[in-house]
């Protein structure tokens, strides 16, 4: 299997409900994520995903998110926009980008979330 990764950042409020300690009043993090890619297959140039469209397949995800409370935004008005949450969001939205760009042969194998430099959630499936 090949394996490519990505990583961005982004800043972004957010504040944990059910929650008692620090989170749960708002403030923000700037976030850093890191998408692992994965493919059996490589393309007719002999790369799993050009780097050009690695840096795409996050970008529409984080244009959404950038500088916004996340509370604001679906699905977070009802989900806790916790690491773990977030990591399982870009997971799903970037799989639905590879399957549009790739038609199935790329997929997301799993993605990191670090509100900190030493803190982070992934999700894998
Ligand atoms: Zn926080």
């Amino acid at each position: 299997m090949y394996q490519v990764t990505v990583e961005a950042g982004f800043s972004s409020g957010h504040y944990l409900r059910n929650y008692y300690g620090k989170c749960e009043n708002p403030h923000g993090h700037n976030y850093k994520v890191r998408v692992t890619l994965a493919g059996d297959a490589l393309d007719d140039s002999g790369l799993l995903l050009d780097f050009k469209l690695l840096k795409r397949v996050l970008k529409p995800t984080i244009d959404r998110i950038d500088h916004q409370m996340l509370n604001d935004l679906e699905p977070f008005t009802r989900l806790n926009p916790s690491a773990e949450n977030l990591a399982k969001y870009f997971f799903d939205e970037v799989n639905r980008e590879l399957d549009a760009t790739t038609d199935g042969r790329v997929r997301v194998k799993d993605c990191t979330i670090w509100e900190t430099d030493t803190t982070s959630a992934t999700y894998s499936e």
